[in-house]
């Protein structure tokens, strides 16, 4: 039996949104791989010391929920970010995805 109501209703954690909204924007500005598995290592870092935040909400609210945590927590995200960036910069694990190999598309010049 499906239900579309309990898959509206589970608990989400809202600091990934978060996250993910500041990531690229930082990224962009960084000097340091931005292959997915360094972006996707980088947000893995930044989340495991961040807060998680899981919220309940209906769809209508998730945004302005978004918005709140944004704001209450704006500083330590970037905190967190630029540190994650400095740790995946020193170990990445792009194995057999070099910088070179990564699509031009997606390299600051
Ligand atoms: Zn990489």
């Amino acid at each position: 039996m499906v239900d579309n109501f309990n898959e509206n209703m589970r608990p989400k954690n809202y600091m990934e949104n978060v996250v993910f909204n500041r990531l690229d924007g930082i990224l962009a500005s960084a000097d340091c791989c931005k292959c997915q598995r360094c972006r996707m290592d980088i947000a893995a870092y930044a989340l495991n010391r961040l807060p998680s935040k899981y919220v309940v909400t209906p769809r209508g609210e998730v945004y302005s929920k978004l918005l709140e945590l944004q704001q209450q927590f704006e500083a330590d995200v970037i905190i967190a970010i630029v540190k994650a960036i400095e740790v995946v910069k020193k170990n990445p694990r792009h194995d057999g995805m070099q910088v070179q190999g990564a699509k031009p598309d997606e390299q600051m010049r």
